[in-house]
């Protein structure tokens, strides 16, 4: 059981603001920016470990338009895919996100989200437009209050909070 900081009153599970006092309890429950940061090389590593070993498997030895669409393919397929699958069917945890005790869920509700919201989250996450929504979302929300971070998360309306123990 949980308590507001401020009026000391009994919370339910994942409020953002205390139903007695008002008070903003986001600062509580979002993850920080540093964890959500491990969990992201974590999460990278077997990406590009997977990646390499298909493209080492399956490119031409000369450079050719065949190897960069097979580049882009390849990450794309298993960057997206890897996110996608863990979030969706993880409840909001890829193994980065396991160890660091954060999860990705609705804004709104702080619940699990859709399937589809999941995917959104993560489309572009093996392509290099991944750095443009990194970019964009640094640009555009530092004094977000929900810690938005990338720009899709406006797009799958999801945050990353803690997981309460
Ligand atoms: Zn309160």
């Amino acid at each position: 059981m949980n308590f507001c900081p401020k009026c000391g009153c009994k919370l339910g599970e994942s409020v953002k603001f205390c139903e007695e006092c008002g008070a903003d309890l986001r600062e509580k429950i979002l993850a920080e920016v540093y964890f959500r940061g491990f969990a992201l090389i974590l999460d990278y590593g077997p990406i590009f470990a997977l990646s390499e070993l298909i493209l080492w498997l399956l490119s031409d030895p000369s450079p050719s338009l065949y190897n960069i669409f097979l580049f882009l393919s390849v990450y794309f397929l298993i960057g997206f895919g890897y996110f996608w699958l863990f979030e969706a069917y993880n409840n909001g945890q890829t193994i980065g996100k396991w160890v660091f005790r954060i999860r990705t869920v609705d804004t709104n509700t702080l619940e699990i989200t859709t399937k589809k919201r999941y995917a959104i989250n993560n489309l572009v996450r093996g392509t290099p437009l991944f750095l443009l929504d990194l970019a964009i979302g640094l640009v555009k929300n530092p004094e977000d209050p929900d810690k938005r971070i990338r720009w899709s998360q406006e797009f799958s309306k999801t945050i990353v909070v803690k997981t309460i123990k």
